[in-house]
């Protein structure tokens, strides 16, 4: 067993923290305040290679695998969670689900301007009416000629604002429950498909979570992506890589946390001399930097598994558990550490608690998650 990253690996993590540092760094407190990430940030992100992660390289992607996704995005997260949320849905969620789903004429047609940042990927799952409960979806297709026609809507879809391409899951049998439900890829422009009004989050600002609706949307035949009927089985696949992305980001802002408290608890001076001089604050700070490792080891096991094709929901859901709920942790203490100063947008700690809390609800809330651990301790 072997806890070091391979020299390719460490490489790539210099290459994402000064990418970081120099694009994402300056301007994340800005990009929270506008609720808004500029578009030129995605021209860079494809430069740099970080949009097609998951995408072949004979597409024009990375090629990377979800060890190498984790590096990056605690790189990214670490700067801005926004961003990495971002990146998350374009490329653990819509890149992945073509990787699954798509045929070799949809990976030829999707998959180069997805990678070169013409397109951004959005992937639409939830609904108003469900999101834990995925199955119960209500948005449905119904074949007609040479079209599937699509009708309802689909909430807090990240990305959907500005994406170019949607992964769509939609009934396609009323009566198949999970085996009834299909995904398709529905491109911006299509007739009947609206995209509705960024919603007004708390955190995670910079990146937009919209409704969508689908009122007679034709979209061709072949748009279908996978097997018929497959789309809710399918999407559990995906759901596994996105939560070892969700663990990395949550492994970034808990180490946001800890290095903005540490460095403030040696400066900031209380009783003559530097709060890190306080027990108490060495204690908090000694569990953050323990449990961001923690965090850390259980993303990179999730990710080596997936990597070797070995099965990995539970190591991915037990990753994706641990990590949110400790970035939370770490941020309120954080917060804590800096004292007045902790709760103004002034300092950093206030905006990564708030892109923190995403993490426990999104790709599978923390309930989930314990009850997909529990259910495995049934099996054994
Ligand atoms: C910023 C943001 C971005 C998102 N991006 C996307 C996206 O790109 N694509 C997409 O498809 N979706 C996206 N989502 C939706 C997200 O995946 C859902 O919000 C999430 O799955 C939770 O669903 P819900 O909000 O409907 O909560 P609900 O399912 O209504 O749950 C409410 C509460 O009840 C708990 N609960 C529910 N069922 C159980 C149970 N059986 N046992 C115990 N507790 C339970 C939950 O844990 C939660 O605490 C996004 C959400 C947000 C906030």
């Amino acid at each position: 067993m072997d806890f070091e990253l391979p020299d390719d690996l460490v490489a790539l993590q210099d290459v994402a923290r000064r990418f970081a540092a120099d694009n994402i760094a300056p301007h994340a407190r800005q990009w929270d305040r506008e609720a808004d990430i500029p578009r030129d940030l995605i021209k860079k992100l494809a430069e740099v290679g970080f949009l097609g992660i998951f995408i072949p390289t004979e597409f024009g992607g990375s090629g990377l695998g979800d060890l190498a996704a984790a590096v990056i995005m605690e790189e990214i997260a670490r700067q801005c969670g926004a961003t990495a949320l971002m990146l998350d849905a374009h490329g653990a969620l819509c890149c992945a689900a073509l990787l699954i789903g798509a045929n070799e004429e949809q990976r030829a047609k999707y998959f180069p301007p997805l990678a070169s940042g013409e397109y951004l990927g959005a992937w639409a799952l939830s609904e108003s009416g469900c999101g834990s409960d995925a199955a119960a979806l209500q948005c449905k297709a119904e074949l007609d000629g040479d079209s599937w026609v699509l009708n309802g809507e689909k909430m807090w879809i990240t990305n959907g604002h500005y994406a170019g391409v949607y992964v769509v899951m939609a009934k396609t049998t009323p009566e198949g429950g999970p085996k009834g439900i299909s995904a398709f890829i529905v491109e911006r422009d299509t007739p009947g498909f609206e995209i509705g009004p960024k919603e007004d989050k708390m955190g995670m600002r910079g990146s937009d979570t919209v409704g969508l609706t689908f009122d007679n949307a034709r979209i061709p035949k072949e748009n279908l992506c996978g097997e018929l009927n497959h789309g809710f089985i399918d999407s559990m696949k995906v759901l596994e890589r996105g939560r070892i992305t969700i663990s990395a980001m949550s492994v970034g802002l808990a180490r946001g946390a800890l290095e903005e408290a540490l460095a403030y608890s040696k400066e900031r001076v209380a009783f003559r001399k530097p709060i890190f001089e306080q027990q108490s604050v060495q204690f908090k700070l000694a569990d953050m930097a323990m449990e961001v490792d923690a965090a850390r080891l259980l993303t990179h096991r999730a990710g080596i598994l997936s990597d070797a094709g070995k099965p990995c929901n539970i190591p991915a859901s037990m990753a994706k558990l641990y990590s949110s709920e400790i970035a939370t942790r770490a941020c309120m203490e954080a917060i804590q550490i800096h004292g007045a100063m902790g709760y103004t947008k002034e300092v950093p700690v206030e905006r990564l608690m708030r892109d923190a809390k995403l993490c426990e609800i999104g790709e599978g809330s923390s309930e989930i998650q314990r009850m997909v651990i529990a259910r495995h301790l049934l099996e054994l």
